[in-house]
């Protein structure tokens, strides 16, 4: 695992000290180079870049209008089983949360994808707990035979796999990967995970290098902000991009900033990234990787979404259910957690055009 292990050494870069030297024209120079270097990165997330933030905006957009024009692409997450081993303290799913489990049937999945294809969707991202004895490979090469020919694009937001088994999905449709390493602050890592095959820290942070093996077209990661300093997870978020990218280039990577929101239980964040950070560090990532993809998902509030829409995001979920089956009249199960920005796609496509942007419900052409 070359990429990942060439990540690993960030992990004990001194992050405080270089933030806690920046001064105000660092920022100002950081702001005029062409090419940034991870220390140019720390300086833009710095309190002291707080102070510039029309100006990294400005940039923001000029970057995101050379390299990805005016689209911002319209997916929808679909749950498919909320089954799950592990007890990740921060999630409703988790398997000590009590409550009737589901997973859906083909002919449900068959329906969903109906609901999701005759509003337009062209992008789907599937999603189940981490329950591989009911959730299995040979489930998701099903589920992907059933939408395939409904749709352009399917994603994977599920459990670990090996490279082999992406392989198998890639030939039945499989064409993304979103896989979240939650927090890379390892201590904290273990205590968020206290059971479970989560718990291998190791495991769960080659899974993009193993999808980017596998050859799978585009490829998202992030962190849960919440769980640890943000600082530190932005930061070693973009490192493990930049070595993934360096390592796997014919990947489109990309990455999302998924903020904590209230979920089943009482989990209660340590941290929080306030909405002017959250902003900032969106626009550092546009500057810091001016050709990777930024997903903003309904975690944020509208007037949030309606804020950043234009600053840089290039991918938008809209209508959003995280409730397994969530977009037919089956009863409602539990959401994983709660939708901030409820608002239909049509909605959707009305705000962004508003914005002076194309929503456009497929970015790309190919066979898969
Ligand atoms: S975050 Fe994922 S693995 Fe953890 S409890 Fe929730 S569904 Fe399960």
């Amino acid at each position: 695992m070359k990429a990942t292990e060439a990540f690993l050494s960030w992990l004990t870069y001194d992050i405080e000290s270089v933030v806690s030297r920046v001064k105000k024209e660092d920022v100002q120079r950081v702001l005029r180079k062409e090419r940034l270097t991870p220390e140019d990165f720390l300086c833009l997330l710095s309190p002291a870049a707080e102070a510039f933030l029309e100006d990294m905006a400005i940039l923001s957009q000029k970057i995101t209008a050379k390299h990805f024009g005016r689209a911002i692409l319209l997916f929808a997450p679909l749950y498919v089983s909320d089954y799950c081993q592990n007890r990740c303290v921060y999630c409703g799913f988790r398997a000590q949360n009590t409550f009737a489990r589901t997973k859906l049937s083909l002919e449900e999945i068959r329906k969903n994808g109906e609901v999701l294809s005759s509003k337009g969707f062209r992008h789907v991202l599937l999603l189940t707990g981490d329950a591989p004895s009911i959730t299995p490979v040979e489930f998701f090469e099903d589920m992907l035979r059933v939408l395939h020919p409904m749709f352009d694009s399917l994603a994977l937001e599920v459990y670990p796999l090996k490279t082999d088994e992406y392989v198998r999905l890639k030939q039945v449709g499989l064409d993304g990967l979103t896989i979240y390493q939650e927090t890379y602050e390892r201590k904290i890592y273990d205590e968020v995970h206290p059971t479970g095959p989560k718990k291998d820290y190791l495991w769960r942070l080659e899974t993009p290098e193993r999808g980017a093996m596998a050859g799978l077209r585009w490829i998202t990661i992030g962190a849960l902000y919440g769980l640890a300093d943000p600082l530190h997870d932005a930061f070693w978020t973009a490192m493990h991009l930049m070595t993934l990218k360096k390592y796997y280039p014919e990947v489109e990577w990309g990455v999302s900033l998924p903020r904590m929101n209230p979920a089943e239980g009482d989990f209660v964040p340590k941290y929080t990234l306030s909405d002017r950070r959250f902003v900032q560090y969106l626009l550092a990532f546009r500057i810091f990787f001016p050709t990777v993809g930024i997903t903003l998902s309904t975690r944020e509030r509208p007037y949030m979404r309606d804020i950043v829409i234009p600053l840089g995001v290039t991918k938008v979920s809209a209508e959003s259910h995280t409730e397994v089956g969530g977009y037919t009249e089956k009863p409602c199960h539990i959401p994983q957690f709660e939708v901030a920005d409820t608002r239909s796609v049509e909605e959707m496509k009305r705000v962004i055009a508003h914005k002076g942007f194309d929503p456009v419900f497929k970015d790309w052409v190919g066979a898969i």
